[in-house]
């Protein structure tokens, strides 16, 4: 893992992110100062329609 996380915030849209404590997963936003959780739930199934078509 980069440590740099490849999003932005989902509260304010600010890129200052850094992790947060030594969860993997954490990240703190330093612009809202909000601190958030991003995990991995599943994937789609194979029978989903992503996107158009
Ligand atoms: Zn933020």
């Amino acid at each position: 893992m980069s440590g740099n996380p490849p999003f932005y915030c989902p509260f304010c849209g600010d890129e200052n992110l850094f992790p947060h404590g030594e969860k993997h997963g954490q990240w703190e936003c330093r612009a809202c100062r909000r601190v958030f959780e991003v995990r991995f739930i599943g994937l789609l199934g194979s029978g989903e329609h992503v996107g158009g078509n």
